[in-house]
């Protein structure tokens, strides 16, 4: 008997989600009984605030269960681009917004609109973990540039400069930045649009984290920083991290009109829209700013206070050294003292203190975890204490 034939390209070589992974091997001993501590979840520990949900809920009787227009229901496209010229005085029409389902088929849709087979693409790294898949998708090739605690995890101009060859085509940037919490101020995303605009770079500006920054950082609108960098600019953002809305499935994109109307049209054959009844409890959050500025205050003071308790935490552990990042719900600290694969150390923490987080290669940094305080702090506190007691059997 003849064997099927086998899968294609696309399934063999793409990697799954290893945060998605561990998240769900530390949920699944959770459900079986085991005390796990989880620092490798990717989303908030709240819930979407209930003025969000009552206006979907609202809609959804209200018979909102049709197909709406491809790009997202007009008034929500309307209130984004209300939104970007309320918060960054960037003018754009409606017409150039993009609604998804979700931040990260934004991102795809993006890179996909923009790159050919062949083309290649600067992704930084420590990096979020479906760039690399998302470019490699396209037929693109992805050129990782790496960033270590010495320079912040921020690419310099210097690096992407060395880094850009004939077929580069896109820039993907990531602030504040998941994994690393890295915020780049204001000049040194000049700085690195000025590398871009010179060589003629597309950027993707993931900003899906622009509301979580803590200690004064400034959120910057990338697309902001010139016309010249706003004709080459996309820029991505949505509802998942800022209204803890990771299950709604919906995610934002601006960019020039003809770049718009692509990604579009390329959603128009993969997904049609993005969940009809789901769309007005988005255009609740932008539309209620009283309601919506409060839950976003509430949360970032919860995470604040975390940010600062696991980095001090971290810190009074003997081995391992951690900066305090600017933004976004994750800390990224360097455990490369211990003498171990970061792959092996989580393995060993999950088994033996079940503790869960996310080896640093996993973004392309080894050496680095990624632990995520999006957690309680009953929870953080715990399983500090458990990585405190782990890192100790290691120095012996
Ligand atoms: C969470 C996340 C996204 C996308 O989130 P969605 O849930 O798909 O809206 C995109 N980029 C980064 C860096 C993220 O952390």
């Amino acid at each position: 008997m003849n064997p099927p034939p086998p899968l294609s390209t696309w399934a063999r070589n793409v990697a799954p989600s290893p945060t998605l992974a561990i998240d769900a091997k530390a949920k699944a001993m959770k459900a079986a009984g085991e005390d796990v501590c989880g620092f490798a979840a990717g989303e908030p520990d709240f819930d979407t605030p209930s003025f969000i949900k009552d206006a979907a809920i609202a809609a959804l009787q209200a018979g909102q269960t049709k197909y709406a227009p491809t790009p997202g229901i007009e008034p929500l496209r309307v209130a984004v681009a209300e939104r970007y010229a309320a918060d960054y005085g960037y003018q754009i029409s409606s017409s150039q917004v993009v609604v998804s389902p979700g931040g990260k088929f934004s991102c795809y849709l993006a890179v996909l609109a923009v790159c050919s087979p062949g083309d290649e693409v600067i992704v930084p790294a420590p990096y979020w973990v479906s760039y690399p898949e998302m470019v490699k998708l396209a037929g693109a090739t992805p050129r990782f540039v790496l960033s270590d605690d010495s320079t912040a995890f921020k690419l310099t101009p210097a690096q992407l400069e060395a880094a850009i060859t004939p077929r580069t085509r896109l820039l993907i940037l990531c602030s504040p930045s998941n994994p690393t919490g890295a915020v780049y101020t204001r000049a040194e995303l000049r700085a690195l649009a000025d590398v871009c605009v010179k060589h003629n770079l597309y950027v993707l500006s993931d900003e899906m984290y622009e509301h979580l920054i803590y200690d004064g950082h400034e959120p910057v609108n990338f697309a902001t920083l010139g016309p010249e960098v706003a004709e080459r600019t996309i820029t991505v953002a949505g509802f998942s991290k800022t209204f803890a809305m990771t299950g709604w499935r919906l995610g934002t994109l601006v960019a020039p009109l003809p770049i718009a109307k692509a990604v579009s049209e390329l959603q128009s054959q993969m997904t049609s829209n993005a969940t009809t009844f789901a769309q007005f409890g988005a255009l609740a959050a932008l539309k209620e700013k009283a309601q919506a500025a409060a839950a976003i205050a509430a949360m970032k003071t919860a995470f604040d206070r975390r940010r600062k308790f696991l980095h001090a935490a971290l810190n009074n552990i003997p081995g391992i050294t951690c900066q305090l990042a600017g933004g976004a719900f994750y800390l990224f600290p360097n455990i490369s003292s211990f003498g171990l694969k970061d792959v092996d150390f989580c393995a060993r923490l999950l088994e033996q203190e079940k503790v869960a987080a996310v080896p640093g290669s996993a973004f392309g940094a080894e050496g680095y975890l990624r632990l995520s305080y999006a957690t309680s702090d009953a929870v953080l506190q715990k399983g500090v204490e458990r990585l405190a007691r782990f890192c100790a059997t290691l120095k012996k």
